[in-house]
Formats: C-alpha cells, sequence, structure tokens
C-alpha cells in the first residue's frame, strides 16, 4: 500500500536535524517512508490532503504507564504533607496485609486505555515502564490491536514499599530478591521482542533506584546486552528516594547508578529531576549531570507530572548544555505529548527565569529524535528517507492556533492532542479524522469509565487508614442534594 500525504506544512529531515517544507509531499510504501518533498504527482493508492495542517513525525513518549487515571487522581492527596515529592506513594505504598493483585479485567481496561489514549493525543512510540501486572501475553496482543509501538517488559524489583497502619512509608527487601521478576522479563523479551511487524519491543525495567540493589542491577546491564534492548529505570524522581539512596550509600542516586554499571547508551533514566544541587536538596551538585552526559544515557523527562507534585526539573536547559540526551514522557493523564512540549518549555523557563529558554525547536527534538535516540532507533522520530512511516498529522486551522506565523512554534506555544486528526504507524492510519480505525472507542471509554469508577468506589478498603477517594481529594465543590 502507497500513501502520499498532501499539502501540509511537513516537518521533513535534513540529514542532521528537522527541516519545514511548506506545502509538502510525504510518500509512504508499506511501512517505510520513501520520500519528503514537494513532488505531488507520483501514482499511489491513497492520498491523504493536509491542507492547512502539519505533518510531523511521529511522537515518542518515554513514560507511558499502561493503566488507567486511577492513581494520577489521588495524587495530590491533603490529608498529609510528608510526602517527600512522592505522591505516587499514595498508590503505590499499600498496606503490606492489603497487597491484593488487581482483578485481570482491570489490568488489561488499563493497558487497552492508555495505550490508546498516548496514540490518539500523537505518541506512536512509547516506552511503558508498567502498568498493572500478569496476563503478559494479552499484553503483546492489546500493544498489537491498538496500533501503535511499545517498549516494554514487566518491572521488577528487589524491595517492595509499603505503607504501615500510621502512615508511614518503609522499604522491605523481597525475600526473592526480584530474580523471577527480572527473568520474567527476559522471556518475556525472548519471547515478543518483534511481534507485530517490530512493534512490539523488548526494554528491562528495573523499576527504581532506590527498589532495586546493586546486583540487579549489574545483573539487569548484562541481560539487557545480551538481548541486545535498551534498559529504563525510575531515577531522581522524588526527593524521598535521593535521602533514601543518599542515607543508605551516602551519594546521589547519579553516582550511586554510575557506580553499579548501569550508566551507559542504552539507558533512559525516567525522570532525572532531582540531583544534588537541586533547590529543594541539602546537598551540592556535583559532577551528576555529566556523569550521564559521558556515559551517553539519557533523561526521561516528565514536567508536568513533576509540576503537578510541586517540584520541577532544573532545569531543561542546563541539561541540555551539559550535553545530555532527553527525551519527554508524559507518566500521568493527560498522556498528550505534544502539551508535554509546552510544560517543559515553560517550566525551564520559569526555573531559569529566562523567558527565551527552552525553546520550541529543543522540545520539539526531545519528543521526537530525543526519544528516539534514547531507544536507539534513528528510525523513529523524523520524517527521512527509508524511516518507519510513523507520522501524525495536527489540524493548525483552529481558533486554538490563530494564524500561525510558524508551525513549531505554534504547535508548542499552542499545540493540544485533541488537534492530532490523522496517526500513521509502521504505514497504517490507525487514527483518521481523530477516530480509531481500528477500536470501538465508545465502548472502550465507558468500559474504562466503569473500571475507575469502581476503583474509586472501594478505595477505602485497600487504603492504609480506610480513606475514601473524597478523603484523599475532596470534591471541588459541594454536590447539591
Ligand atoms: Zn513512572
Amino acid at each position: 500500500m502507497k500513501i502520499r500525504i498532501d499539502g501540509g506544512v511537513v516537518v521533513g529531515w535534513s540529514g542532521t536535524g528537522h527541516e519545514i517544507i511548506p506545502n509538502g509531499s510525504v510518500i509512504i510504501d508499506n511501512n517505510t517512508i520513501e520520500s519528503v518533498g514537494t513532488d505531488k504527482s507520483l501514482p499511489v493508492d491513497k492520498v491523504i490532503d493536509a491542507s492547512g495542517k502539519i505533518v510531523s513525525p511521529g511522537f515518542v513518549n518515554l513514560h507511558v504507564h499502561s493503566q488507567l487515571n486511577v492513581g494520577d487522581y489521588l495524587l495530590a492527596d491533603v490529608t498529609r504533607k510528608d510526602y517527600l515529592t512522592a505522591n505516587w506513594f499514595v498508590f503505590g505504598a499499600p498496606l503490606k496485609e492489603k497487597v491484593t493483585p488487581p482483578p485481570a479485567p482491570a489490568v488489561a481496561i488499563g493497558r487497552k486505555f492508555a495505550l490508546f489514549s498516548a496514540l490518539k493525543n500523537g505518541s506512536t512510540t512509547v516506552l511503558d515502564p508498567g502498568g498493572g501486572p500478569g496476563a503478559l501475553d494479552e499484553y503483546v496482543a492489546i500493544a498489537g490491536q491498538q496500533g501503535g509501538r511499545v517498549f516494554f517488559s514487566p518491572p521488577y524489583r528487589s524491595a517492595d514499599i509499603f505503607t504501615d497502619v500510621q502512615g508511614r512509608h518503609y522499604y522491605e527487601e523481597r525475600e526473592d530478591r526480584g530474580r523471577p521478576g527480572l527473568k520474567r522479563a527476559v522471556e518475556f523479551i525472548k519471547q515478543y521482542h518483534g511481534a507485530h511487524n517490530g512493534r512490539v519491543q523488548g526494554i528491562l525495567n528495573p523499576a527504581q533506584a532506590e527498589t532495586c540493589e546493586p546486583s540487579l542491577l549489574k545483573e539487569s546491564v548484562a541481560a539487557a546486552k545480551e538481548l541486545d534492548v535498551p534498559i529504563h529505570i525510575h531515577a531522581g524522581g522524588n526527593t524521598r528516594e535521593f535521602l533514601h539512596i543518599l542515607n543508605s550509600h551516602r551519594k546521589p542516586v547519579v553516582e550511586y547508578l554510575a557506580d553499579t554499571g548501569i550508566l551507559g547508551p542504552r539507558t533512559t533514566l525516567g525522570h532525572m529531576a532531582i540531583t544534588g544541587g537541586h533547590s529543594r536538596i541539602d546537598y551540592p551538585r556535583g559532577e551528576e549531570l555529566k556523569l550521564i552526559a559521558d556515559s551517553g544515557a539519557s533523561v526521561g523527562h516528565c514536567p508536568h507530572k513533576c509540576a503537578k507534585m510541586a517540584f520541577a526539573m532544573e532545569s531543561f536547559d542546563q541539561y541540555l548544555a551539559a550535553g545530555i540526551n532527553i527525551g519527554l514522557g508524559t507518566d500521568t493523564y493527560p498522556l498528550d505529548i505534544i502539551a508535554e512540549m509546552r510544560y517543559a518549555s515553560l517550566i525551564s523557563r520559569l526555573v531559569d527565569k529566562n523567558a527565551s529558554g527552552a525553546r520550541p525547536a529543543a522540545v520539539f527534538n526531545a519528543a521526537t529524535i530525543g526519544g528516539a535516540g534514547a531507544l536507539g532507533r534513528k528510525d523513529l522520530g523524523r520524517l527521512a528517507v527509508g524511516a518507519k512511516a510513523d507520522v501524525v498529522i495536527v489540524n493548525l486551522r483552529t481558533t486554538r492556533y490563530g494564524p500561525a506565523r510558524d508551525p513549531i512554534n505554534a504547535l508548542v506555544e499552542y499545540g493540544s492532542g485533541a488537534d492530532v486528526e490523522t496517526v500513521i504507524v509502521d504505514g497504517e492510519v490507525v487514527i483518521e479524522n481523530g477516530r480509531s480505525t481500528r477500536i470501538d472507542e465508545d465502548d472502550l471509554f465507558a468500559q474504562a469509565d466503569a473500571g475507575a469508577k469502581r476503583a474509586w468506589d472501594s478505595w477505602a478498603g485497600r487504603d492504609w487508614n480506610g480513606r475514601s477517594t473524597e478523603d484523599i481529594i475532596p470534591p471541588a465543590f459541594p454536590t447539591r442534594r
């Protein structure tokens, strides 16, 4: 099947960077970009009119947990102030006695909804550091059905995090020290790496810097090398983790990770906002940014999630200047990579008190070639001849943008995933006129709605103090009875 996309503002590839081609034309041959230019005469099977629209490389989203927003909704817990910016503990650190695996249908609907939501909002590739557990063959089937690219294997760790009856968080070493989890991940990758015409890719997910003992990280590095896959690890995502590692190892998290050997060109550090020298940390910044840059490791920056918890990376521009490859991830809902570019830009400007910082080109690069580089893929994140045919078409002719002088500046300043009209992955149109060509979106939404409501309504049954969703997050306004 050959597709020609005519008339849009094409974000092409010069050989070294993105370039703008007004009134351009992109030709897709099966799953590959065949040409990027202005010739609209070549015969094809299908023509897509992109006049007034931006024809962009598909975005690479380095942080999509394949789950519903049940926990996201609870992040800003009003009942306590001692989370040390790690508000995910509200749903991720249960009472040990109340740990129950979620029912399989709930896991499935979380996977379906998250992968679809990210895709529909413009992310043609996602890195999934883990959602609900189990049913791994079903995971692969869901990823195949939703239509996007996903880098995944089940996460593992050598220590779990719990909350006690007084609401105190603690780490507890697992009896199995995480090794069965690593083994499961390796087996998953051996079985499914390359499934669905390469849309399913393996990546190892040692879960968090402070929940994986150094020997588990070393074994992860060896396994990733043998499997020839990248690694993702949450690190530098909150001050509790930083203090835990500082207390245990007397060094900041980056130095700790460097000593385990996990920093390297195929490793992505999810978040990496909290380092020595951060304004929330009483420890000087040493050579941490240089250590990351010299190792070739990437940072999966999720500015919106950090902002929800009232802190920021300090800063996007400073990391770039240090030579670090940065990709962007959404982490929590909305899984809108276009809005995430704006958060990355604005928050960096705020941190540096520099209105001309974090330029649109820099955050657009992060959301495309930065993410692709983190995953070791030169055939993603760019509309270059021979690259994978992953394309996103965004309508710029709406009142949201007004007259757009420069398409990238406009997209970053004003854009939204809601403006994504067409998504093509591996040469197939999977979103057309804003709707899935593969699944029943209304049915998916109804299932997600019912699943999330069930979880919120029964939250008190699993909470450490029997708190309801409304205790944790009071309604914005009272409801008239
Ligand atoms: Zn995460």
